[in-house]
């Protein structure tokens, strides 16, 4: 079982060095993860009774999977907080990226960057390197795909969210890039998480599709042991025994994530969904059960759409998906970050069309 000793800010080196060599006595392991973080494979009571009555230790505590550094313990209970550009994932607020699935062409990538920040949307993604199941489907626009990017960021102001596949791409990718996707089917390709670990940009986590809630957990802690801090965790769905949907969206995951770690977690309704008419359902959810934001595909275009046309959420549909996410994650305890199309003088108003009690044929913003 990994055991924590988490040491006061204020312990001198001579103390650190004190608590490590009494945990390694008493276990015959030590890590130091941080000046003020160790951890042993032993016994809590053990750990306890050799270093728990020294002044600089703060608290030993058990983590439930070997993930120390993610481990909600090691911060004392404090979630952690990643910035994204002038909006942030963390307490009290509750942020939303949007954007293709895949980055098709100019045109699209632009449009789409447009709807997403007009709509109040932080950051824009779409995928320039796609990870598909057959080699032989569209597979990014790749190295042009980040030229896009890296324009959409120039016309929108948003930070761009977008999927490293290989490490050899990193080069290219970081000066387009202001948060770099782990896709679901990477998740454990281990090397790529070490290397992530060594880069000081923000890192969206997705949960594999069969992996469970601590094997993310340690996944993460991947990033986390090679310095990077900045790792937001992403519930996309599980493979289950159902086949109503593509993937099982496990919402109860996200409050089980927030006990175990203080690493944000977001959620994707879109992977899961599969199919459009499901993913503000799936939305809502995600901003009514605590996360802390989401990611979801939106298509000006969706039945043009390279990738997964068939769950994008057309971009006239932002609005309604955005202020109804907003709404519910202010029932939470939760306000939306600072907005791109925010402006200090005016003030939002959604503008909805159709049959009141029935639905909704358009939805826009004015500022007024
Ligand atoms: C995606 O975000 O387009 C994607 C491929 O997601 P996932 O890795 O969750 O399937
Ligand atoms: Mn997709």
């Amino acid at each position: 079982m990994t055991v924590l000793v988490v040491l006061t800010d204020t312990s001198t080196r001579t103390e650190q060095q004190q608590a490590a060599a009494l945990t390694q006595r008493a276990c015959g392991e030590v890590r130091v993860h941080t000046p003020s973080l160790l951890s042993t494979v032993g016994d809590l009571a053990v750990v306890d009774r050799a270093v728990g009555h020294l002044p600089q230790v703060r608290h030993v505590a058990r983590v439930p999977g070997d993930y120390p550094r993610a481990s909600v313990q090691s911060r004392m209970g404090r979630p952690s907080t990643v910035a994204l550009g002038r909006a942030a994932f963390g307490p009290g607020q509750f942020t939303v990226i949007a954007g293709p699935c895949s980055v098709d062409n100019h045109d699209q990538l632009m449009e789409v960057g447009r709807a997403v920040r007009d709509a109040g949307g932080h950051a824009l993604r779409g995928g320039a390197f796609k990870p598909r199941s057959s080699p032989y489907a569209f597979q990014g626009l790749g190295r042009r795909g980040l030229d896009l990017l890296a324009e959409a960021r120039r016309v929108t102001g948003l930070p761009i969210v977008t999927e490293v596949l290989d490490v050899r791409d990193l080069p290219a990718m970081l000066p387009c890039v202001d948060m770099l996707q782990v896709g679901a089917r990477n998740m454990q390709n281990f090397a790529l998480l070490r290397e992530l670990g060594r880069l000081r940009t923000p890192v969206l986590l997705k949960r594999g599709l069969a992996a469970s809630i601590d094997e993310t957990l340690m996944a993460a802690e991947y990033i986390l042991d090679g310095g990077n801090t900045d790792v937001v965790l992403c519930e996309r769905g599980i493979r289950t025994f159902e086949t109503g949907y593509r993937f099982t969206l496990d919402i109860g995951a996200v409050p089980v994530f927030k006990e175990r770690s203080h690493l944000p977690i977001i959620v994707d309704p879109s992977h899961a969904a599969g199919e459009t008419a499901r993913v503000i359902p799936l939305a809502l959810a995600a901003a009514a059960c605590g996360a802390d934001g989401i990611i979801v595909e939106t298509h000006c275009d969706p039945a043009a759409a390279l990738c997964d046309g068939k769950q994008a959420l057309p971009t006239s549909r932002l609005p309604e998906l955005i202020d109804g996410v907003v709404n519910v994650a202010r029932a939470a305890g939760r306000t939306a970050g600072p907005m791109m199309s925010e402006r200090n003088d005016r003030h939002r108003e959604l503008v909805l069309t159709g049959d009141p009690a029935g639905t909704v044929a358009s939805a826009r913003v004015r500022w007024r």
